[in-house]
């Protein structure tokens, strides 16, 4: 841990290793094959305040800051990643209605938080990079908006209740409006047939003439770019925080077959090469592990943090699929196994070079910044 945590936070640690220790490590295999969170985990983890951990107390949360809620989906993460996916979906949500809401919809909704789920919802069947391509819309008649389209692969579709939608409000506005699964007109959609993150459902919903008040709309007409942005770069925190866990699963189960796995009577730990990949994987973690901490830590401290936070996922996307790779090989023939959980850590991590900004546009996103800072 590079990080000096403060005292609640070390407390929060000790409570999140211990619960996911108990609840979570021993079903990891379960989640990825059944595709489902057992009823009674999702009970536990409600019950136990993960979903208002980092929601403001006045609003009923447990008021913890960005270091904190990234270390708790690294812990998370570390024994199944789509439980942190979840809450990972959950959270950057949240924090947009914290940020851009009026105060009337954060008092109606954001004491809800603790026990709904939220999801964030832009991409559309035509495409998801391309925002201002999007034909779902928003039209203002009289006092109220009235709501259309379709949208997918929102993380936690279908589980969750409330959604904040990216919407049209002319041909070369976006605008986001928040919008609740009991309105009349909201219709969830299918399941995305995913190869990995199993536990999370993502889905797509449907609106049908869903008619909201003004103060459904978060920020100012036309600001939803930046939310969306605002949205991402939130995620991408977290999102490097499930890298890293997920690269340090890897690397425990490495570690662990390698000892007690024996070649020419010696624990294959021994060879040079197996060596090798238990190094790669090590720094792997060490390196997205500093980033999304970094990002964090700016995060907290009210500093610009888009660039290292995308950093922090276009490196861990790539490097945790990697290091699952590295530990996949390091496990022979069992690491090709669906018996061994190495073959779902490549599947789950797959997801974060996709999710929340592809690989492709993070890149092109950090070599502006970079370019910027260059010419200031
Ligand atoms: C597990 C998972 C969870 C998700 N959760 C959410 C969610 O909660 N909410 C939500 O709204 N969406 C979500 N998505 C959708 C995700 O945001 C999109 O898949 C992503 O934005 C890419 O859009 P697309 O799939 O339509 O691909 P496209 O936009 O069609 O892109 C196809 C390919 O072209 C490349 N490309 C496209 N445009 C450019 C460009 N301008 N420059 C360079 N390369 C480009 C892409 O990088 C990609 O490789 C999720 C996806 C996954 C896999």
């Amino acid at each position: 841990m590079s990080i000096e945590l403060t005292q609640p936070q070390v407390m929060l640690h000790q409570m999140v290793t211990d619960f996911a220790d108990k609840k979570v490590k021993p079903i990891d295999m379960l989640i990825d094959k059944e595709r489902d969170f057992p009823e009674e985990l999702w009970k536990d983890i409600v019950n136990t305040g993960f979903l208002g951990l980092s929601l403001p107390e006045e609003y009923g949360g447990a008021g913890f800051d960005a270091i904190a809620s990234s270390q708790t989906i690294y812990d998370l993460a570390v024994r199944n990643a789509s439980i942190a996916f979840t809450l990972e979906g959950h959270y950057k949500t949240v924090d947009q209605v914290l940020k851009y809401a009026t105060p009337e919809l954060k008092e109606k909704y954001l004491p809800q938080a603790t026990h709904r789920i939220f999801g964030f919802s832009s991409t559309e069947p035509q495409g998801g990079s391309n925002v201002m391509g999007h034909t779902a819309n928003a039209v203002k008649e009289g006092d109220k908006w009235v709501l259309n389209g379709n949208k997918t692969m929102i993380t936690n579709g279908g589980l969750a209740e409330v959604y904040c939608v990216l919407l049209k409000t002319s041909p070369n506005e976006l605008s986001c409006f928040l919008v609740d699964e009991d309105m009349p007109g909201f219709k969830h959609g299918k399941r995305e047939e995913f190869i990995g993150m199993n536990g999370t459902p993502v889905g797509e919903i449907f609106l049908e003439n869903v008619m909201v008040s003004e103060d459904h709309l978060l920020g100012k007409i036309g600001q939803g770019v930046e939310i969306g942005d605002n949205a991402h770069y939130d995620a991408r925190i977290l999102m490097g925080a499930i890298a890293a866990g997920i690269t340090e699963h890897a690397l425990t189960i490495a570690v662990n077959y390698a000892k007690q796995r024996e070649a020419i009577d010696t624990p294959i730990i021994q060879l040079h090469s197996i060596q090798t990949k238990i190094t790669e994987i090590a720094i792997a973690k060490e390196n997205v592990q500093l980033l999304y901490q970094e990002a964090a830590k700016l995060k907290v401290a009210g500093k610009s943090y888009a660039k290292v936070a995308t950093m922090a996922k276009s490196y861990g996307g790539r490097a945790s699929v990697t290091a699952a790779d590295h530990a996949l090989q390091v496990l022979g023939g069992y690491g090709y196994s669906r018996e061994y959980p190495v073959e779902h850590l490549i599947r789950d991590a797959r997801a974060l070079q996709i999710a929340e900004g592809s690989l492709e546009k993070m890149m092109i996103e950090i070599s502006k910044e970079v370019v910027n800072e260059r010419e200031e």
